[in-house]
């Protein structure tokens, strides 16, 4: 399970990533422009964050920028969910300080595999030899 803070001012694309985060086990959090995402990302420090590129008042670079200053949030993985025209933009995207990007339309198949591939390896609490070899 991870907190995910979902940036998007499009209201049938957010609840499309609010649904499916939550039907594979995650928390999603949620604003709907930029500044909205910087103060929340300040406030609930949520493991990962997803970020629309163009929104109100504060556009994804903007978020970018203000969050990866800040030494406190610098490290949460910082996604672009952007449309695939602007992937043409791949470049700027990294450049702009983020982390990776998915691309719109959303795939609900395989969207959360996706999100996952962003988060940080989880330990295994179950795990406590793990020098051990795997069974079999
Ligand atoms: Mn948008």
């Amino acid at each position: 399970m991870a907190r995910i803070l979902v940036v998007e001012d499009h209201p049938d694309n957010l609840k499309l990533m609010e649904y499916l985060l939550r039907a594979f086990g995650h928390e999603p959090l949620v604003a709907r422009d930029g500044e909205e995402a910087v103060s929340a990302a300040g406030r609930e420090k949520p493991d990962l964050i997803l970020c629309d590129i163009q929104l109100p008042k504060l556009d994804g670079y903007g978020v970018a920028r203000q969050v990866k200053a800040q030494p406190a949030l610098a490290a949460i993985p910082l996604v672009a969910v952007t449309a695939l025209a602007m992937v043409g933009d791949r470049d700027k995207i990294l450049a702009g300080g983020f982390d990776g990007y998915i691309t719109k339309p959303l795939s609900p198949q395989t969207f959360v595999k996706k999100v996952e591939e962003f988060l940080p390896a989880q330990p295994n609490p179950d795990d406590k030899s793990p020098s051990s070899p795997p069974p079999g």
